[in-house]
């Protein structure tokens, strides 16, 4: 008798026990499947900007966190920054840099472990230069990973409420970081490929297709808002003699250092691409006919000016000059068209070569 009622009481301790295990089970797969939605929620975004903004918004909402940052290393300067954050100041985001194997997020990166901290301030890894400027009670910090390679480290501070944080919500936030740190890496292939399609491999600048593509999309907007709108085309003088002389793969040294003094002489909005060969067109939005002749003359005199001559025969030729020849023009409340514009701007580079080269001409 004693051992039945024993064993009905073992019996209802152990339904109590599913009862509760099953709670926890729906409870777990409810998180999960909420993960699973915000997952691809970010998958969808293309953008790496708006995908690492997405990542720390939804890791602070999982674990119910007040705060966070997602912290991405720099390989060149070798510190972690922070990239994107909630409910950080300004002075926080731009002024914390950590060393690998410093502080909490720094020591989480270089193990590539998660870690819990429930008393965040009095933890003896916590350096003051992480400080967020409120006090810690709790924190998880998560390393981004790709390939057991770690990328960054997502940190969430303090838990809602005055609660402290849980194995479960570390739990939690890892699984998200393994997700996150592959949503990360396929963003930023989608940047890398995008960029490779519109940049010329060899000077880094735009390629004539998307110079096409916007000087379309520039003259349909001057025209629309009866914006000005100016175009410059430069092109090498005797380029063909310079290769002849010193070799192709010097012509291409001053292909790539004349792409980096355009590109140092025009306006934040200009657009800088290379058109052809040795022939480089800059479409300047805003930009009247003076402004443009003005960039375009400051452009000649720079490459005038400039000694493209190398280490090796420095003794020799102690002077290596190129010139260039440019033709500009400009539209203002006129109807025009890419194909008129381009027409005019090559008519313009053709009266600066006929006048005698290192010359420009306006049409
Ligand atoms: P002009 O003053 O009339 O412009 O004379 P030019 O010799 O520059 O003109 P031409 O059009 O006859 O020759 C252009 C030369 O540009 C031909 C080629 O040797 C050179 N060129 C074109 N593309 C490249 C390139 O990618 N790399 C190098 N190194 N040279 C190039
Ligand atoms: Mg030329
Ligand atoms: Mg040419």
């Amino acid at each position: 008798m004693l051992n039945q009622n024993k064993e009905k009481a073992e019996m209802e301790k152990l339904k109590r026990e599913v009862v509760v295990l099953n709670k926890e089970r729906r409870r777990l797969a409810k998180k999960l499947s909420a993960l699973r939605l915000i997952i691809s929620e970010i998958n969808s975004n293309p953008d790496l900007d708006r995908v690492l903004d997405l990542i720390i918004q939804k890791a602070i909402q999982i674990v119910d966190a007040e705060r966070g940052s997602l912290m991405l290393f720099d390989s060149q300067s070798e510190e972690l920054y922070i990239k994107s954050s909630v409910g950080l100041s300004k002075r926080t985001i731009s002024g914390v840099r950590i060393k690998p194997g410093e502080g909490i997020a720094g020591w989480v990166f270089k193990e590539g472990k998660p870690l819990l901290i429930k008393e965040g301030a009095k933890d003896l890894r916590f350096k003051k230069f992480e400080e967020i400027e409120v006090e810690l009670k709790s924190i998880i910090n998560v390393p981004l990973k790709i390939k057991n390679q770690a990328i960054g480290v997502i940190n969430a501070y303090n838990k809602r409420e005055g609660n402290v944080f849980n194995t479960d919500d570390l739990q939690l936030l890892s699984a998200f970081a393994n997700q996150a740190a592959i949503a990360i890496q396929n963003a930023q292939l989608h940047q890398e490929i995008k960029s490779l399609s519109i940049t010329d491999g060899l000077t880094d600048l735009y390629n004539f297709r998307y110079l096409q593509e916007r000087l379309e999309e520039e003259t349909k907007r001057a025209q629309r808002f009866r914006r000005p709108l100016a175009l410059i085309m430069a092109d090498i003088d005797h380029f063909k003699e310079f290769n002849d002389t010193y070799g192709h793969p010097e012509g291409n040294k001053v292909l790539k250092v004349l792409a980096n003094i355009l590109k140092a002489n025009v306006r934040e909005i200009d657009i800088v691409g290379r058109y052809g060969g040795e022939e480089f067109i800059i479409i300047l939005p805003e930009a009247d006919r003076e402004e443009a002749q003005k960039i375009a003359e400051r452009i000649r005199i720079k490459v005038e000016e400039y000694n493209f001559k190398n280490e090796e025969d420095h003794l020799n030729n102690p002077n290596r000059k190129i010139t260039t020849s440019l033709g500009v023009t400009s539209c203002f409340q006129g109807s025009i068209s890419p194909q008129n514009l381009i027409y005019k701007v090559d008519q313009a580079l053709y009266q600066a070569k006929r006048k005698g080269r290192n010359r420009m001409e306006v049409i």
